[in-house]
């Protein structure tokens, strides 16, 4: 996150705050696990898998090195390789689309809502063909997607569904959560996702027996009972030290996740109070039905103010990020699908317009307020767009 050394007044993001507000649990799970010896597997990673697969609402967890790999080992579960298709999200982190091209198979991207950032359900039939296999909707920066329509278009066209749920544990959709709405679901405990491991770590989620024994096999190449390899996996096993520090922050997820649905309010409150409304900002929508836990606080402004913002803002020394600049249907490697600019146009308007401001838990109200005046004071300055409301100047 903040590679520079220099101090930000807000940090886009602050793990040391979290850290020290739960040290003395986590300090004593780390010893024990350093006395015990048993760094990789072991009970620490079943009971992580336990817990998640309850928290989740379904039958079986499957602990792995990353939600990158997480991904991976579904579709090599799936029996995902080369000649078929999985439809996707080209607004997403890379590793969604990568996952599908690692395995042989090729990605079919399908443009988002722009308003949500999510797949737009009502355009996978058209990029369904004979060799989809795989949908994965991505519920981005903690945020569903529309899960009915898309589990609906899966079922009439005999399609899997696996969820990218990277950004999103613990958000819900009509009342289910995430990691057991669509067929197997991938997590990444990446230390910036809201449950963040002390390292790189992922969790494949699903209520299919076999599947969930497929990804536990592949996890430890194909091995079944030791040693003997009915199949080629790789090594994507997760080790003790992060199982034990995950299950100490699994305890304290829902009142983070509260913490940051009351800093998203706050700084709903903060733009209205400060007169910055829809023409100059766009803020994130919430959907009803949703429970959006806000990996990311994502506002959207029009092209080319966006990169003067950032600027401004890293002027302010506020912490922000890009999610993401370039949508994944123009990143380079990509060019053998032979994608132009223009093909998803919501995704590519999305990559140039959004910027997140900074999200954690233990975001205080004062540092809120210096963001928001921050923003605003750059905003005032933009002449109003002609499609603005049209308020006098
Ligand atoms: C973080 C993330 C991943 C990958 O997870 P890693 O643990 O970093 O490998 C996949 N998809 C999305 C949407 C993500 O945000």
């Amino acid at each position: 996150m903040s590679r520079s050394t220099e101090p930000f007044a807000v940090p886009a993001l602050d793990l040391k705050a979290q850290y020290r507000a739960i040290r003395d649990e986590i300090d004593p799970v780390i010893r024990a696990v350093i006395e015990s010896q048993f760094f990789i597997l072991g009970p620490e990673v079943s009971g992580l898998e336990a817990e998640v697969a309850e928290y989740c609402g379904v039958a079986h967890g499957v602990g792995c090195a990353s939600g990158s790999d997480a991904l991976l080992l579904s579709l090599m579960a799936l029996g995902v390789g080369p000649g078929v298709e999985v439809i996707t999200t080209p607004y997403t982190f890379f590793a969604t689309a990568g996952s599908i091209w690692r395995t042989g198979a090729r990605p079919v991207f399908v443009d988002i809502e722009p308003e949500t950032y999510n797949i737009d359900s009502a355009r996978i039939e058209d990029a369904i063909t004979p060799w989809t296999k795989v949908i994965i909707p991505v519920h981005l920066f903690g945020q569903a997607a529309e899960m009915d329509p898309i589990m609906e278009v899966a079922r009439a066209h005999g399609l899997t569904v696996l969820e990218d749920a990277a950004q999103a544990i613990g958000a819900s959709y009509q009342g289910r959560r995430t990691g057991g709405l669509g067929h197997l679901s991938a997590f990444s405990f990446y230390p910036s996702k809201n449950l963040g491991g002390f390292g790189d770590a992922g969790m494949v989620t699903t209520d299919d027996e076999a599947l969930a024994r497929s990804v536990a096999r592949l996890r430890v190449h194909g091995m079944e009972p030791k040693y003997y390899h009915h199949e080629v996996g790789f090594n994507s096993r997760l080790d003790a030290l992060q199982a034990a520090v995950l299950r100490v922050k699994l305890r304290h997820l829902e009142s983070w996740t509260m913490r940051r649905r009351e800093a998203a309010d706050r700084y709903r409150l903060l733009f209205r109070e400060a007169g910055l409304v829809d023409d100059l900002v766009t803020l994130p929508v919430e959907r009803p039905g949703n429970f959006h836990v806000y990996n990311q606080f994502v506002i959207r402004v029009p092209a080319p103010s966006r990169d003067r913002l950032r600027a401004h803002l890293a002027a302010c020394r506020v912490g922000i990020e890009i999610y993401y600049p370039i949508p994944l249907h123009l990143q380079a490697c990509f060019a053998p699908l032979g994608h132009k600019p223009g093909d998803f146009p919501h995704s590519e308007a999305a990559a140039r317009e959004t910027l997140a401001l900074p999200m954690y838990p233990e975001l205080t109200e004062e540092a809120q307020r210096y963001v928001v005046s921050s923003v605003g004071e750059f905003l005032r300055q933009q002449p109003r767009s002609s499609s603005g409301s049209g308020r006098a100047a």
